[in-house]
């Protein structure tokens, strides 16, 4: 088989600059393509991160003004190997790639991510400046997606968006496309427009060779007005060009036996050690060592998709269970209030830590009995496979990547070895307070417990597999470009 020339996209990367779950992808998906041997560059921003990460960063090509609205910047190759998209006065601010410190969007993201998308369009047409030549070029999320409208009205290489969250879609004023350079022909229903605006999702899944999006069961439910934010029809319309790819996880960052931020590392075989890490994790979030009652644990964006609404609701039941809870996690501001006032109305029961947290993250999905992961919907959800692997089964709804990973425990899937978790059907507090029931009566019946979690860590969720159906994906976009 020969190998591919591939350039990544993405506006961020783990373990740099990360806000979610395209922040893993971006680090995870290369690294294994290329242990398959394909050749992968990844382009992102130079954000202050990664400068500092790669000192010896050395510029590449220097790339002209490309638009009336694009700055000149230039191109510096570094480490893995990585393409920074260097230019200060878009990336040179410190923090989340794409808020201010008020947590609004900045300003100028129309024109920081068309310049990404530009440059990425660019380094897959004949006019790029590195002798470099990408057989496809994958954008991720809207940022990059602008990029497959060059490709396809001025030429370049076959080109594969996948869409992480379909929530966001970088929509803005019409003003832009000539502004980022775009033909006058590309405004139409067919085109970039969407609605009035430059919408640089809607771009992308209407102009980009092959899209996908990050698991079976979403790759479904965007085709579903419920689901779809609005673009659902064109997504049906381009459903014969849509995938779905799981994503793996990371096992070298994810992985019990194995995990530098743990009290006592631990295996399927060794479960009696994941005890001491929940008595570590009671003892650094302030509570009690109750042996005798399951630990809930929460690792989140706070939002309204995550679900975690419902979880405030129940909060005082859980503690009557008896339950207690921990929860990591940042966002809206009205839950974070929500979440602090409960963990100051039940001290020792439940315990909450607002911010960001990498290592705490970890020593959550270990020390927790079992994971909450309510999620409105969830393109694939990495927490719930965190969990799986550390033993930690996890309670969730049936929706994207969620309902393709966990499988609810019953008499069938006990028997045939697969029951990994608690499945409900509906985001309201009442099927969630019958799983969290149920829960616990099962966690109460150790051996019961103890096949649950053996068959989550038992399952493989290895890049390997997904890297492989990228890689189909990417031919299958080359074959059809030409
Ligand atoms: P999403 O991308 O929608 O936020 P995912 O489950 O796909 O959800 O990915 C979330 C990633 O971010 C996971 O790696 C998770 O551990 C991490 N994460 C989310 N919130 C926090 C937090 N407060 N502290 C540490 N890690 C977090």
């Amino acid at each position: 088989m020969n190998h591919l020339s591939i350039l990544f996209v993405t506006s961020e990367m783990a373990p740099w600059v990360k806000t979610g779950g395209l922040g893993d992808v971006a680090a995870a998906l290369p690294a294994a393509l290329r242990r398959a041997r394909h050749d992968v560059r990844v382009l992102i921003p130079a954000y202050p991160a990664l400068l500092q990460a790669f000192p010896d960063a050395r510029p590449v090509a220097e790339l002209p003004a490309l638009a009336p609205a694009l700055p000149p910047a230039r191109l510096l190759a570094a480490g893995l190997p990585l393409l920074l998209l260097d230019c200060p006065e878009f990336f040179a601010r410190a923090g989340n790639p794409y808020l201010d410190a008020h947590g609004h969007d900045q300003a100028d993201n129309a024109i920081r991510f068309g310049l990404l998308s530009r440059v990425a369009a660019l380094l897959g047409q004949p006019g790029s400046p590195l002798d470099w030549r990408p057989d496809v070029v994958h954008l991720n999320d809207w940022q990059s997606a602008l990029a497959p409208a060059w490709l396809h009205y001025e030429g370049g290489a076959a080109s594969v968006v996948t869409v992480h969250n379909i929530a966001f879609q970088g929509n803005f004023a019409a003003d832009h496309l000539t502004a980022l350079g775009l033909p006058e022909h590309a405004w139409r229903f067919d085109g970039v427009e969407y609605h009035g605006q430059l919408s640089f999702l809607k771009a992308g899944l209407q102009l980009a060779t092959l899209i996908s999006t990050v698991s079976p069961t979403y790759a479904q439910e965007i085709q579903d007005e419920a689901f779809g934010y609005g673009l659902a029809p064109l997504l049906r319309h381009r459903a014969g060009a849509l995938r779905g790819i799981l994503n793996g996880v990371d096992s070298t960052l994810w992985n019990p036996a194995a995990d530098p931020a743990l009290a006592v590392p631990y295996a399927a075989n060794r479960l009696a050690a994941k005890r001491e890490n929940k008595r570590a994790l009671q003892q650094e979030m302030g509570l009690d060592f109750a042996a005798d009652r399951p630990l809930f644990g929460i690792i989140s964006r706070l939002t309204e998709q995550k679900g975690l609404d419902l979880v405030l609701t129940l909060g005082e039941g859980i503690t009557k269970l008896p339950a207690q809870l921990a929860i990591l996690g940042s966002g809206d501001k009205l839950m974070e209030a929500g979440f602090r006032d409960l963990a100051t109305r039940f001290p020792g029961q439940i315990a909450v830590r607002l911010g960001f947290d990498e290592a705490l993250a970890h020593r959550i999905e270990a020390g927790a009995d079992c994971f909450l992961m309510p999620s409105r919907f969830e393109p694939c959800g990495l927490n719930q496979m965190y969990s799986l692997r550390y033993g930690t089964p996890p309670i969730v709804r049936a929706t994207g990547g969620l309902a393709d990973t966990v499988i609810d425990v019953s008499e069938a899937t006990l028997a045939d070895k697969t029951a990994n978790g608690f499945v409900i059907a509906e985001a309201t507090p009442h099927a969630l307070w019958l799983a969290l029931e149920r829960a616990t009566r099962c966690w109460h019946d150790r051996k019961l417990w103890q096949r649950i979690q053996q068959n989550g860590m038992r399952r493989d969720f290895s890049w390997e597999h997904a890297a492989h159906d990228y890689v189909t994906l990417y031919r299958d976009a080359i074959a059809a470009r030409h």
